[in-house]
């Protein structure tokens, strides 16, 4: 069968600019690397973040996205994980599996890989990817799951999960406060129900994120419009404070609730991408035995969130508030954009 030689693709031209073009589909280049159908792919707040000129190593001409699900056209001679025909998840993060990094699991610091997609090299908002170190970079795909549902296991729900969930160490019994309610958020406010914590309480400035994060399993809610987040969330815990704060927003603001709300031997996780420094209150936190996490994801957990999806553990698709064709990926951006006017949470495009 002859393939088209071209393909659509969502291009980064320089900050603020983006098109909808035409691009040549993307070869083979090492034995190591897998060509794949794109079927699904979604936006991430990382590609706004990108859009507005925020990471530099993005240049003109690249097209944009690190998350998909889709199915495998072409193999190097090296690879011998996956055929053509596989439909398989694409994780965000490349990994070659033989470098220091990744033998410690840490794969999002590989020496040949972590996050590059759509980033470094060419990524997933296109009819066609290419994937290097595919054997280690891909997933099967469970016949169980839909594409829109699968596509939230490339990035948010590792992403939320080991950042937030497993960084936090959250455990039976916890008392939770998720700090912002976006889809990461509510992807660790999902998560984090796989241990059974005792309060689940979410911090937003968004009526319908607070609304969305109580039918995903928020026991309270903070509306934090007034600036009295942490009075609140103190209130709710009889001034004891939180066993764990997951920050999921990336701003001086919502970091302050998260220092400010922690109880003795508290765990702070930080899962938000700051573009800005934050105070850290060591004055008070040097006698409370708390402890701060960063990272990125390693997509290390997604054969666990793969087999909790499909025993219906965790309810991926949820997290779905849009699903548009893929022809309409401008429109897709335009939603995803407007989130607060539009209700957005994941905007997934589909592949006709
Ligand atoms: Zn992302
Ligand atoms: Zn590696």
């Amino acid at each position: 069968m002859q393939l088209p030689a071209e393909m659509k693709a969502i291009v980064y031209h320089g900050p603020g600019k983006k098109a909808f073009e035409e691009r040549p589909r993307p070869a083979l280049q090492k034995a190591t690397d897998a060509i794949v159908k794109v079927v699904a792919t979604t936006i991430c707040g990382t590609d706004l973040h990108i859009l507005k000129g925020d990471v530099p190593a993005v240049v003109e001409g690249r097209i944009l996205g690190h998350e998909g699900v889709g199915v495998v056209e072409e193999i190097g001679a090296a690879v011998s994980g996956f055929a053509p025909g596989a439909r398989v998840l694409i994780s965000c993060i490349t990994s070659c599996g033989r470098c220091e990094a990744c033998k410690k699991g840490m794969y999002s610091h590989c020496a040949d890989g972590g996050w590059i997609l759509g980033h470094r090299i060419d990524g997933t908002q296109a009819g066609y990817v290419r994937i290097p170190h595919a054997d280690n970079s891909l997933y099967a795909a469970p016949p169980g799951l839909d594409d829109a549902a699968l596509v939230m296991l490339s990035d948010i729900l590792p992403t939320g999960f080991e950042v937030g969930v497993r960084n936090g160490g959250v455990k039976p019994g916890d008392t939770v406060a998720i700090v912002g309610a976006g889809p990461i958020g509510l992807a660790a406010l999902v998560t984090a129900q796989l241990y059974a914590p005792a309060e689940l309480i979410v911090v937003d400035l968004d009526e319908n994120r607070l609304a969305i994060a109580k039918t995903l399993g928020a026991t309270k809610l903070v509306d934090g419009r007034d600036g009295r987040a942490v009075e609140r969330v103190m209130e709710l815990t009889s001034g004891r404070g939180v066993d764990v704060a997951i920050e999921a927003v990336g701003l001086p603001s919502s970091f302050d609730v998260c220092q400010d709300v922690l109880a003795a031997g508290g765990r702070l996780a930080n899962v938000g991408v700051h573009g800005k420094s934050v105070a850290l209150k060591l004055e008070t936190l040097w006698t409370r035995n708390v402890t701060i996490t960063t990272g990125l994801v390693d997509t290390d957990t997604t054969p666990m969130l793969l087999k909790s999806s499909l025993a219906g553990r965790l309810s991926p698709r949820k997290l779905v508030s849009h699903e548009l064709p893929f022809g309409e990926m401008l429109k897709g951006y335009d939603i995803f954009e407007h989130a607060a006017k539009t209700k957005a949470l994941k905007v997934v495009l589909r592949a006709g």
